[in-house]
């Protein structure tokens, strides 16, 4: 077994730390930002250090390789993303990154034998905080989104700038070819921050996660009527807001009577007219809902789609938005990671995903799977994001020794 080197990853974390640092503690680095452009230069002149060649694709997803005894050999790739939500943390995406270039770093330090090429990567825009959607370009390399339409979304700040335009400003865009594909590349690891409290509260260092669980999307409305709210009696108002208080009370009950692991959020509400002498007469409220089984997400369909039609004098309506399976990772590498954590004397737990990543996409070209390293107090997408430097260098290690497994099979 092998163990990667808690000076180094230290030294890599506070290095990265720096590039958009808000000064509180965490960062603001949208993808292809200037801040994002010192973290792709800092991976590069770490990464060149170490005899790695380092290129880029359309998308600038970058990829740095060193390469194995066997010339015909795949790659095996590691990575996440190195751009943040605003007022992010230090740990979200970019501690996948550090892992697979420590990795990379502890294979050329003690010289460990290994066959198949090894590359670090760093996936553009993941968070799609300033150019959405979110996943943008493993959406693209994987036939997801199409690439026109990307290069055409416009930044959230001015509404202008594309993500095209800075694509080209950045001087990482490269060839097509050079993208992620099954027959250069034979699987990836993706390590990332759990981003909630299972770990911690379980007193594990490594999640073993064996799926992204499977959700779904509804967006329910509520009509009723405007008028005065100092003239109209109570009982011959039809309130929209009022409607909608009681259908999401309704699916708290029904839905907490449905399997512990549950999870669902009501997180966005759109009140119309919105002023507080009025009435309203419209609500259009998100609805979000995520378990790994089908059965219970059907379980959690029949609830929704079995509303009342109508609740205090307003006209429910009820749409689908959108859904997603829960998508399984690599069985074979699933096991490699837990062999690895096992061997290692690390404590570990299977875990799922909650949180969509890069991965869960490129799951759908090659074996691929994900390690979850713990957040501290389950915070994740805000300055406070942390994890100790010693659990960070473990899912490193973890890493590091799942790929050998691999590396060693054939
Ligand atoms: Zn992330």
């Amino acid at each position: 077994m092998y163990v990667c080197d808690v000076k180094r990853m230290e030294d890599k974390i506070k290095t990265f730390s720096q590039f958009g640092a808000t000064g509180n503690g965490g960062i603001t680095r949208y993808s292809l930002s200037p801040a994002a452009i010192q973290a792709r230069n800092e991976f590069k002149r770490r990464m060149e250090a170490i005899g790695a060649e380092v290129v880029t694709d359309d998308m600038a997803n970058m990829y740095a390789t060193i390469p194995g005894s066997d010339p015909n050999a795949k790659r095996i790739v590691m990575g996440s993303h190195v751009d943040s939500v605003k007022n992010g943390g230090n740990y979200d995406g970019v501690l996948g990154v550090l892992a697979a270039m420590e990795v990379l770093e502890t294979v050329v330090a003690e010289k460990i034998p290994h066959k198949h090429p090894l590359t670090a990567m760093i996936w553009t825009n993941e968070e799609g905080s300033l150019y959405p959607p979110a996943m943008m370009s493993s959406g693209v390399v994987l036939g997801k989104f199409d690439k026109e339409q990307m290069l055409a979304s416009k930044s959230v700040l001015d509404g202008k700038t594309t993500f095209g335009e800075a694509l080209a400003a950045s001087g990482f865009a490269g060839p097509e070819s050079n993208r992620l594909n099954p027959n250069d590349y034979k699987a990836m690891f993706e390590l990332h921050i759990e981003q909630g409290p299972i770990l911690e509260a379980n007193k594990k260092d490594i999640g073993v996660v064996t799926c992204v669980i499977g959700m779904v999307n509804y967006r329910i409305r509520t009509y009723g009527q405007a008028d005065h709210a100092g003239t109209t009696p109570m009982k011959y108002r039809k309130d929209a807001l009022y409607a909608a208080a009681q259908l999401i009370m309704h699916i708290h009950k029904e839905l907490d009577k449905l399997d512990p692991n549950l999870v669902y959020t009501t997180g966005e509400i759109v009140c119309h007219p919105c002023v507080h002498t009025v009435i309203p007469d419209f609500i259009d409220f998100s609805f979000d809902s995520r378990h790994e089984d089908p059965k219970v997400i059907q379980q959690v369909v029949d609830v929704i789609e079995n509303l009342p039609k109508e609740v205090a004098g307003c006209r429910v309506e009820v749409e689908k938005a959108w859904a997603r399976d829960t998508i399984y990772f690599d069985k074979e590498l699933v096991s490699f990671v837990k062999e690895s954590a096992d061997e290692l004397g690390i404590s570990n737990q299977y875990i799922n995903s909650g949180a969509g990543h890069d991965a869960q996409f490129v799951s759908e070209m090659m074996p691929t799977t994900m390690i979850f390293v713990p957040s501290r107090d389950g915070r994740s997408h805000c300055e406070p994001e942390f994890t100790p430097v010693e659990q960070c260098t473990n899912g490193a290690s973890v890493m590091l020794n799942a790929v050998l497994k691999l590396d060693a099979k054939e």
